[in-house]
């Protein structure tokens, strides 16, 4: 990402461990429904909410995301996060998007169960005034129980539930089953040939 990034762009966060078609599905609905310009992919160093014993290393996250987003022209990858390492909260990344990109709009994707904890994030304030939440809602993600003020100010995705997630898919694959269908081949492969959720 050498350009600055103008028009509508949503950040979309996430550990990608591995990315699945759960991210991809909501990213493309975001960009359909939302108009945006761009989806950055933004995987994170350490996620703040995640206790990942086994989170493989950063540059293989974010390999297998670049293979993830790589037929989507809307879709770009960011190592902003992964560059900066430790913990990695929104409100820096949306600050240090804003100082490198003053000509873009900016969103911020998540799904349902991460709009549940919203409130618990550093700064929640100030990344709405930075950016719009896009939510893209989640089986067992109870909508009812976010605070109806801040439901009021996202925008909430009408589209299916997928009920796929990266724990599941890790689970899978642990177990010697296949995960194809749920995760792109091209990361499939990737996952294989590295050794990784074996
Ligand atoms: P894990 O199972 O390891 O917790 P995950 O599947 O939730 O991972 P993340 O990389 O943590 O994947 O998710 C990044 C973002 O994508 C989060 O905002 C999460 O809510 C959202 N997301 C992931 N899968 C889905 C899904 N199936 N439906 C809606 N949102 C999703």
């Amino acid at each position: 990402m050498d350009a600055p990034l103008t028009g509508r762009v949503a950040l979309f966060g996430g550990s990608f461990n591995p990315p699945h078609l759960g991210h991809l599905a909501l990213a493309e609905a975001a960009r359909d429904e939302a108009g945006l310009d761009r989806v950055l992919w933004m995987p994170a160093a350490v996620p703040p909410h995640k206790q990942e014993a086994d989170l493989p290393d950063g540059p293989h996250r974010l390999a297998m995301t670049r293979l993830a987003a790589e037929d989507n022209v809307a879709f770009v990858v960011s190592d902003l996060e992964l560059q900066r390492a430790g913990v990695s909260y929104t409100v820096d990344t949306l600050r240090a998007l804003n100082a490198a990109h003053p000509e873009a709009a900016f969103s911020l994707l998540i799904g349902g169960d991460s709009l549940a904890q919203f409130a618990s994030w550093r700064e929640p304030e100030e990344i709405l005034r930075r950016a719009d939440l896009i939510v893209y809602p989640r089986p067992g993600a109870d909508m009812a129980a976010v605070d109806p003020a801040l439901r009021r100010r996202v925008i909430l995705l009408d589209r299916p539930l997928l009920d796929v997630s990266s724990t599941a898919v890790r689970d899978l694959l642990r177990g010697g089953r296949s995960a194809r269908y749920l995760v792109p081949d091209r990361v499939l492969a990737y996952a294989a040939e590295h050794g990784l959720y074996r």
